[in-house]
């Protein structure tokens, strides 16, 4: 009844599993992911292979791995009754059927032996149902119980069943529909969009670590806002990142707006994912104006202000890692970095000195090429002219600091007069006046009063320490 698809199953490894289900006397499938990303043509699911069998999935492994040429170590996961081997750069993952049942208060079910059937019956969406047989009798034939194909095809991410009781039961699946809707581009079946904003607050139910994990995986894909207007449609935004939240909607005081930063936010994140694929700096995209909310003010003068979002919210970004138990290392240090210069170039773009430039190298260091991609994707005007004016300006400002880069060397600065030669020279045990010092050349190399260099630092030094009273 199903045609035959017995070209996704090709690989070598499907024969070998398939002779060994043959020798336990046990039906094996491949389920799930990898079927689903053949038929996409997605190259990244093809890595990943589930196996499922009806009966003892880590058996089945055992008895794969003593098989192959290769004897790979089998990887047993006795509390999920699971095994993992790896072939070549695939990894093989091998699974009993089974059938689920779930309480209230935790997405981790009661689970029993089952069917074929009933282990598609307990898969999350339609698309991700797909098994095909490694069987002898049919082996290649695709087992299609919900119309996956077809799904696929319309590009529709489905439940096989109800969908309230489906996302209820396992609220971590409302993040999986937004983040497959976003990395496929495909739509959420109405009711599906429908049960997953009414089940919203189950989220609570979920680990952090496995909410975060999703939004990398939104975050990582082409077109990151699909994702996370779904999610701020869902109210499921709410609650993860209630700071982007806060930036909707648009104010008006005496006549004047100010542009609605979560729309815009969401234009600066799809502008970067454009340009790179580093994760933190979609982070920092998605992060970069969320200190706009509580520093907003309205001045009869100058109309509305942000006065110090940056600092405000590189701090948040802190606020947000923990919140979601994200690492606080040094990806958090360089998401703040980013947040807190953001607004630097934009304000160097007008009035542009050797100075600033330098002053810009030194703050952002390795990361300045990163804060230039920033800026540029911060771009977000409607208005034709402003869009190119704006991005002549960053051209500029990179041109400038190419110049002042090729001259002064002020990238990685270190300072030509260390802390020791400082005490030596003048004979100082460990004290303040070592670090003004120490600043004093820092900020005339910065300014431009003396060359980056030992001898213009050592004179700058000396006639410094005299103005203090030191002596050699
Ligand atoms: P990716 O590997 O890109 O994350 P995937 O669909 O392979 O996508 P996995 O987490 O590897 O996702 O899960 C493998 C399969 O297990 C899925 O295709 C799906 O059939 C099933 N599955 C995973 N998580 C759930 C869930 N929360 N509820 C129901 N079925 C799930
Ligand atoms: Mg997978």
């Amino acid at each position: 009844m199903y045609p035959n698809y017995k070209e996704a199953v090709s690989a070598d490894i499907f024969n070998y599993i398939n002779k060994a289900s043959a020798a336990l006397a046990l039906e094996s499938y491949v389920i799930g992911g990898f079927v689903r990303d053949f038929f996409l043509d997605r190259k990244s699911g093809a890595k990943d292979i589930d196996i499922l069998c009806i009966g003892n999935g880590i058996a089945l492994a055992k008895k794969v791995a003593s098989l192959l040429p290769q004897k790979p170590k089998v990887q047993v996961f006795k509390t999920y009754g699971t095994a993992m081997l790896r072939f070549g750069d695939l990894e093989v993952e091998f699974v009993g059927a089974r059938k689920e049942s779930y309480s209230e208060n935790s997405r981790n079910p009661e689970v029993s032996a089952g069917t074929l059937q009933e282990d598609q019956n307990r898969r999350d969406f339609t698309i991700n149902a797909l098994a095909i047989s490694l069987n002898e009798s049919d082996f290649g034939t695709l087992l299609d119980p919900f119309d996956g194909m077809s799904d696929m095809e319309k590009g529709i991410i489905k439940t096989p069943s109800n969908p309230d009781i489906t996302y209820s039961d396992d609220p971590l699946r409302m993040m999986r529909a937004i983040r497959f809707a976003t990395q496929l581009n495909f739509t959420i079946e109405q009711n599906s969009l429908k049960a997953i904003t009414k089940n919203a607050s189950r989220l609570a139910i979920i680990t952090r670590e496995r909410i975060v994990e999703e939004l990398h995986k939104i975050l990582l894909s082409d077109k990151p806002s699909i994702g996370l207007r779904l999610l701020e449609e869902t109210n499921l935004l709410e609650q993860i990142l209630p700071e982007l939240i806060a930036l909707k909607g648009v104010e008006e005081e005496a006549g004047q707006t100010h542009k609605d930063n979560f729309y815009h936010t969401l234009e600066v994140v799809d502008n970067m994912a454009k340009v790179s694929d580093n994760l933190w700096l979609r982070w920092a995209a998605l992060l970069h104006d969320i200190g706009k909310e509580p520093t907003k003010k309205f001045d009869k003068k100058l109309g509305w202000t942000f006065h110090g979002h940056e600092f405000k919210g590189s701090k948040m970004v802190y606020k947000i890692f923990k919140r979601l138990k994200m690492p606080l290392n040094e990806k958090m240090k360089y998401v703040q970095k980013i947040v807190l210069l953001s607004s630097r170039p934009v304000v160097l773009a007008d009035a542009v000195t050797d100075s600033a430039i330098r002053r810009l190298i030194f703050d952002a260091g390795d990361d300045l090429d990163d804060l230039m991609l920033h800026c540029e994707a911060d771009i977000t005007t409607k208005n034709a002219k402003r869009f190119k004016k704006y991005h002549n300006n960053f051209k500029l400002v990179r041109q400038k600091i190419a110049e002042v880069e090729a001259r002064d060397h002020i990238r990685n600065f270190q300072p030509p007069i260390s802390g020791e030669l400082i005490m030596q020279t003048f004979n100082l045990k460990p004290c303040r006046e070592i670090g003004t010092l120490k600043e004093a050349i820092k900020e005339a190399i910065l300014e431009g009063k003396i060359k980056n260099d030992y001898d213009e630092a050592y004179q700058f030094m000396l006639d410094k320490a005299a103005s203090l009273s030191l002596k050699k």
